[in-house]
């Protein structure tokens, strides 16, 4: 992935010499091994710290809201998936940013590597199809399709669906993924075995809310978690105020989720929350039509009435 870092290094110093953008945000090596880390840059002689690997997992987007001035930022399908909702959203202008477009082939999931390498890891390198991987008893290559993260295996919008230059040419997109197995296998359980499975999901939170934090949908001045007047949800570790979070902070991304991954890897605890809110990504391509992020300009359909709309849910 080297030739990747070396054409979005050589874009930011001349988009940032030329006084194009104020700045980049990108991604530079982590100071852990298998976590690349979001940066933002302001000098072109800084160009050279940017990187692009399988270790760069978080969605960047989650980073403009709140950013004044002429921004720069590299974006995966996924990050500008929600590009496209923070314009909609008038978060940012577009005429503020410059996209460095990189088409993805999927982020390594830590602990699905961990799982096969064992947990000394000490470095990991994305070698394009595979990862060499160092550990404290030796070197290994792993497959990196083996490793994926869950969303990366069925995503279908790797390239970037809205950029001003794109890094490299785009990369195949993938046909026939089977996007929805896991929401089918929760929605022919029974109501009881339902609830059983969410609760056994959340039984372990934390409610550290890193989840909320790597979402760039989140981005209220105050969560409603947060707020104490009203006091909408307790703070504790009660059960019922952990599944208030999680529902309704799911029902918050209806329509906008991009199911781009960065919450679920974001959990200290691997909790999969992404299966509350791929549900909805679920109901709302199969009721609109919609896809969030994927048409600039379309507004999404909870934003959006039309007569047609099917009604067979209101009781
Ligand atoms: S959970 Fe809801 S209220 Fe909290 S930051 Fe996200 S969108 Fe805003
Ligand atoms: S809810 Fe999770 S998967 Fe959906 S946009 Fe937010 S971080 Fe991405
Ligand atoms: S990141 Fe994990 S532990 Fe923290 S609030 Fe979200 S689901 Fe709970």
């Amino acid at each position: 992935m080297e030739d990747v870092s070396e054409k979005i290094q050589a874009i930011a110093a001349r988009l940032l010499s030329e006084n194009v953008v104020d700045c980049v945000i990108g991604f530079r090596e982590g100071t852990i091994p298998l976590m690349a880390e979001p940066c933002l840059i302001r000098s072109a002689d800084d160009a050279h710290l940017l990187v692009f690997n399988g270790f760069c997992g978080a969605n960047l987007a989650n980073y403009l809201p709140g950013l004044s001035g002429r921004i720069g930022i590299t974006a995966k399908g996924c990050d500008s998936r929600n590009i496209v909702n923070h314009l909609l959203e008038n978060q940012v202008k577009r005429e503020n940013l410059y996209i460095i477009g990189v088409p993805c082939t999927g982020m390594a999931d830590r602990r699905k590597l961990r799982s096969k390498a064992g947990r000394d890891v000490i470095d990991a390198l994305d070698q394009g199809k595979t990862l060499g991987v160092s550990t404290a008893s030796g070197e290994m290559s792993i497959p990196k399709k083996n490793v994926l993260q869950d969303n990366c295996v069925t995503c279908t919008h790797r390239n970037p669906v809205i950029f001003d230059e794109m890094a490299t040419p785009p990369v195949p997109e993938q046909e026939n993924a089977d996007r929805f197995s896991d929401v089918n296998a929760v929605e022919a359980m029974s109501a009881a075995e339902r609830w059983t499975h969410f609760e056994e999901l959340i039984a372990g939170c934390i409610r550290c809310y890193a989840c909320r934090n790597a979402c760039p949908l989140c981005y209220c001045p105050t969560c409603f978690v947060d707020d104490s007047r009203p006091q909408w949800v307790g703070k504790s570790l009660d059960k019922t105020d952990t599944r208030t979070f999680h529902f309704l902070r799911a029902f918050h991304c209806a329509g906008r989720c991009t199911d781009c991954g960065a919450c679920e890897r974001a959990c200290p605890l691997g909790i999969p929350v992404r299966q509350f809110t791929k549900k909805l990504v679920k109901d709302c391509e199969e009721l609109y039509g919609f896809e969030a992020g994927v048409l600039p300009g379309v507004r999404p359909p909870l934003d959006t009435f039309r007569p047609d709309d099917p009604q067979e849910f209101i009781k």
